[in-house]
């Protein structure tokens, strides 16, 4: 049975989903119970689970009142759903999730002097603070401004789409490692310091957007290679596999799709050497707009805009089900890219009937999905 299938059976009834119903109450709960418990763990084997790149950065104090909000409001919240709904399972899992996170100490577990090194860590801390604030942003955005009107957070394959999510954050070590790798190993002789210098002393601004440009230039290329080539194809056909846009089906992405885009966009980047101001504020941007061109958000856009920068529905006119939108908008940042070299399309106004693969055999699941591009198959995939 597929994953959300089994999460429905646990959690799902018949009874309504409206405001009032106890729904959205329940869904929130658990959710906030999830994050709360994560956190709590987080404090118990912080050498490894949390990312000394995240603990540099992060404020405890302001964190540590966060999670004590987090238990709060989903203790509540589960609570409000055990009183408004006649099957009691959110509700009981949101509360029980709270009141485990509190009883182990919620904000408040103290721990002495520096965390000590690990040579392995995974990012759990990573992927609560991203998940927390990207849900936060998006799912508000996609019930406000729906493109697609009545499509459930929990539409299909969100749970595979979660697991991606939540293996790429927990793994952000290993990421990390093979995004810089490539670029320091083999371009190390393309290093020259007066046009780093040269590169540096420009405003900040500037950097950034020469940033975007050069990465975009770069990902365009790779991007296009995954489309053309019968042996890349595969591994990139899983993130054209969903069927329904939303802020979290951009996470799925084979890791082979990942470690080869992000080493090979480095390249450049690390080539010509940027400050580390604009080039950490590209990364930040590039993380927040990926995950905006997924949504199901149906913002219209002044044309001139549309044109200058990718948004969502130059995105989704690359996922498109429809012939003649296949292997077209390439660039995720910037479409003229796309209008240089051939390969643009959006109708004025209109956005794709439906997203996928035609005849599409790529499983559901992450474990299936992972191994699909690897496995023997009995006729060529078709590329679209
Ligand atoms: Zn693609
Ligand atoms: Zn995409």
């Amino acid at each position: 049975m597929h994953l959300d299938d089994r999460v429905a059976r646990v959690f799902g009834d018949d009874e309504p989903t409206h405001l009032g119903s106890g729904w959205m109450s329940g869904t929130i709960s658990v959710f906030l119970g999830v994050l709360a418990v994560g956190a709590v763990v987080c404090f118990y084997v912080p050498e490894l689970l949390t990312s000394p790149d995240v603990r540099a950065v992060l404020p405890m104090p302001i964190v540590r009142t966060t999670i004590q909000l987090v238990i709060g409001a989903g203790f509540l919240l589960g609570f409000l759903s055990l009183l408004l709904r006649r099957r009691k399972t959110l509700g009981i899992a949101g509360v029980v999730l709270a009141m485990a996170a509190a009883l182990a100490g919620g904000g408040n577990i103290p721990y002495e002097g520096a965390v000590p090194k690990t040579p392995v860590y995974l990012g759990l801390d990573w992927f609560l603070l991203n998940l927390l604030l990207l849900a936060i942003v998006f799912v508000p955005l996609e019930k406000l401004w729906p493109h697609k009107r009545g499509q459930s957070v929990f539409r299909r394959g969100w749970a595979t789409d979660t697991i991606y999510f939540f293996v790429s954050h927990l793994l952000v070590q290993v990421s990390t490692l093979l995004t810089l790798m490539p670029a320091q190993v083999f371009f190390d002789w393309a290093i020259h310091p007066a046009l780093q210098s040269a590169v540096r002393a420009q405003p900040a601004v500037l950097q950034f957007l020469q940033c975007m440009l050069v990465a975009d230039l770069a990902e365009y290329t790779i991007h296009r290679f995954f489309h053309k080539s019968k042996w890349l194809w595969p591994f990139h056909a899983v993130h054209h596999s969903s069927t329904e846009m939303d802020w979290l089906a951009g996470s799925r992405l084979h890791i082979v799709d990942i470690v080869l885009t992000r080493g090979l966009t480095f390249v450049p980047l690390f080539v010509l050497g940027f400050d580390t101001g604009p080039l950490y504020a590209y990364l930040v941007f590039v993380s927040v707009h990926a995950v905006f061109i997924h949504s199901n958000v149906s913002w219209r856009f002044p044309r001139w805009v549309e044109s200058v920068i990718v948004t969502p529905r130059f995105h989704h006119w690359h996922h498109a089900i429809e012939h003649e939108a296949i292997d077209k908008n390439f660039a995720v940042h910037f479409p003229f890219l796309d209008k240089l070299f051939g390969t643009y399309y959006g109708p004025a106004g209109a956005w794709p009937a439906g997203y996928g693969i035609h005849e599409s055999d790529v499983p559901d699941g992450f474990a299936s999905q992972l191994v699909y591009p690897i496995r023997p198959r009995r006729r060529s995939p078709d590329v679209s």
